[in-house]
């Protein structure tokens, strides 16, 4: 229940910044989220979303998203951001490596919307313990920064061991 009032709160949320949310539940869709790029809207991939407190967090980190593109981008597609992903995207169908500059253009795109993350937390009174929020955090930026080291993302192996080994770390200092 309150996992799902949460999710309803971080909805309201994101209608309150002027974008739409859609709900897919398409197992061929890979992405567990999306965040579109003229920030109109973000799409949450229920099938990839294991559990509530998954949504609650990927929530989150769509909304970052949006946040930083308002905030700092002008409400406007960031043309540096267009091309890197292009970049990438093209690279990957051709299955040649990336560029690394763009890949840095990527990570920086991740890191400027965790920035808001804390403040999404406060303002739609998130009831889940902060530390997951900064787990959530740091373990995403982590999987940005491998991608932007070797040009591809971590193994679901290597993703688990990272995750225990966050949960470790976070859950030590909290109890
Ligand atoms: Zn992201």
């Amino acid at each position: 229940m309150v996992r799902d009032e949460e999710i309803s709160r971080l909805i309201s949320y994101v209608k309150g910044l002027g974008l739409t949310v859609t709900f897919c539940t398409s197992k061929e869709e890979d992405d567990s989220a999306a965040w579109y790029l003229d920030n109109t809207g973000i799409m949450i991939n229920k099938q990839r979303n294991k559990s509530k407190i998954d949504t609650v967090l990927t929530l989150i980190h769509e909304i970052g998203h949006a946040k930083h593109n308002l905030w700092e981008k002008n409400r406007e597609i960031d043309p540096t951001l267009e091309n890197a992903i292009d970049h990438v995207d093209k690279a990957e169908e051709l299955e040649q490596d990336s560029k690394k500059k763009q890949r840095k253009v990527l990570l920086n795109h991740e890191i400027g919307g965790t920035k808001y993350w804390n403040e999404i937390y406060h303002e739609t009174n998130m009831k889940f313990p902060m530390w997951k929020l900064d787990l959530a955090k740091e373990y995403d930026v982590w999987q940005y920064e491998v991608f932007y080291e070797t040009g591809s993302y971590p193994k679901y192996k290597e993703r688990r061991k990272k995750h225990k080994e966050l949960t470790k770390k976070y859950r030590k200092a909290n109890v």
